[in-house]
């Protein structure tokens, strides 16, 4: 695998709300984009009061989280219709391009794919025509959206464990 960790490859920008991250060259689809490089916590250990969105936490076990890292990995935007998908392996996570991304195009991914939470939830405002308006666990994600991301395999394993 390539390291595609590097800020040469990516740069954070102003997006449509705040800041994003975007691609400084061509990323063909399955290359990896990014790895995320924060701290791991414990459900338990989050701060408190605890918003995943702003202070950049991002799931990645049934009781654990990535923390922010300082680096392009905290500033990737949800979309509904993302580029990348997270994948997580042991060790590391990755964001891995979905589909090929061009030179300038939004670092994206579906922020539902991680999510195994109940507590917590947040409006959408991504602007793809396929919004849903509202992001929330992976299991309230249509049937024919879950099927597309366990074919891309980017469903985690804690999710599709304990999905009904
Ligand atoms: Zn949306």
């Amino acid at each position: 695998m390539r390291d595609r960790a590097s800020t040469d490859f990516l740069s954070i920008k102003r997006a449509k709300n705040g800041q994003g991250v975007f691609a400084n060259n061509v990323f063909k689809k399955g290359e990896t984009v990014l790895e995320f490089r924060g701290k791991i916590f414990t459900k338990n250990n989050l701060p408190n009061p605890y918003d995943a969105v702003e202070d950049h936490y991002v799931q990645i076990e049934k009781d654990e989280y990535m923390g922010p890292s300082g680096g392009v990995d905290d500033f990737v935007n949800h979309s509904c219709e993302p580029s990348c998908g997270v994948k997580i392996y042991n060790p590391g996570i990755f964001l891995v391009a979905i589909r090929d991304i061009g030179v300038g195009e939004e670092i994206t991914w579906d922020y539902s794919t991680t999510m195994d939470e109940d507590e917590w939830e947040m409006d959408c405002c991504c602007g793809s025509k396929l919004c849903r308006k509202k992001i929330r666990d992976y299991k309230y994600l249509p049937n024919d959206i879950q099927e597309k991301y366990q074919k891309l395999a980017i469903a985690p394993a804690y999710i599709l464990r304990t999905k009904k």
